[in-house]
């Protein structure tokens, strides 16, 4: 689902709640009404005093006029209060009760859409990050770092335990701490050493912080591209929402099939993305740099590597050891 799909979505349901909230005060009302006649009466002459003060006002009539049409209204009101009172009625439960009191169920506020729709295309957004991952077994909690080997490691100059002890802290604290202002990260290692984990807990942790997350493999953002592509879509949706998230992860580069097009299609996302100054994370199997621009050319890697931390994953294979 694209983010404007979501928006789409996310409205319909506020606007339902809406509806339902008003039918609900309406049925509530109308029970009232049922049992005290005088009510109904009450309301009727509210709602002409109303109209009076409104129809003086549209046409110029004097303050005095206008102030006395609108002291009848108030005197009905508070009589119906009253009344309700005296019924052992609280006034307050007849008004209809909105999910989102700041924006009444609209969805909208001054500045654009509430808070209240945001919240729900994050969830959404979430979800669907969640359909396509284990996100839920991914977080920093459920990381083992006894499951990399204690020994020393004389290139590293300490154990692939202690190295991979800094980059879950590193990770931790770039999700912790996020802005847009955080770099990009190269996650890269052979397969099953856990990259996968800690981009799916990067990618939970700023979620929860309120940020329009992407979470996806390579391999499935460039085959919905790919096919956009040809079915000749005037606009390739899954491109635009990949350029648009706050923080996208694409995982495992390396592992999508290349063709002229999905080439140009990384370079796309990779441009606009510095462009807007917007962070990407990518995991991928490919260690070397110089296997990198073999297979995506040296234009496309000095992007993708440009403000870009590069966080090497080493030790035995994790997934190996759980069996
Ligand atoms: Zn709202």
């Amino acid at each position: 689902m694209t983010r404007q799909e979501m928006m789409h979505k996310a409205f319909g349901i506020v606007s339902s709640r809406r509806q339902k909230a008003i039918t609900l005060a309406d049925q509530r009302l109308a029970a009232v009404q049922k049992d005290l006649p005088e009510l109904t009466q009450l309301e009727q002459q509210r709602a002409l005093a109303g109209l009076r003060a409104a129809q003086l006002s549209a046409s110029g009539a004097e303050r005095a006029q206008i102030d006395a049409a609108l002291a009848e209204a108030s005197a009905c009101d508070a009589k119906r209060d009253m009344l309700l009172r005296e019924n052992g009625i609280d006034p307050a439960s007849l008004a209809p009760e909105f999910t989102c009191p700041i924006c009444k169920d609209t969805g909208r506020v001054s500045s654009g859409p509430c808070e209240c729709v945001l919240a729900l295309v994050r969830e959404m957004c979430q979800k669907e990050v969640n359909e396509s991952s284990p996100l839920s077994l991914c977080s920093f909690s459920t990381f083992d770092l006894n499951k990399y080997p204690d020994r020393y490691v004389p290139e590293l100059g300490l154990s692939a335990r202690q190295h991979m002890e800094d980059i879950f802290h590193y990770c931790k604290d770039y999700a912790e701490q996020f802005t847009l202002k955080n770099p990009n990260l190269y996650l890269y290692g052979y397969a099953g050493l856990g990259k996968t984990h800690l981009a799916l807990a990067i990618a939970n942790t700023v979620l929860h912080k309120g940020f329009n997350v992407v979470y996806i493999s390579a391999q499935n953002a460039f085959d919905a591209m790919e096919k956009e592509h040809f079915r000749n879509e005037e606009a390739n949706d899954t491109l635009a929402t990949l350029c648009d998230a706050q923080l996208l992860i694409l995982d495992d580069l390396g592992t999508e099939y290349l063709t002229p097009y999905v080439s140009s299609c990384l370079y796309s996302l990779v441009n606009t993305r510095m462009c807007r100054c917007l962070p990407t994370i990518y995991t991928s199997n490919i260690v070397l740099d110089a296997d990198l621009q073999r297979r995506y050319t040296e234009k496309i890697v000095s992007r993708l590597l440009g403000n870009c931390e590069c966080l090497n994953f080493c030790g035995d294979d994790v997934r190996l050891m759980d069996k």
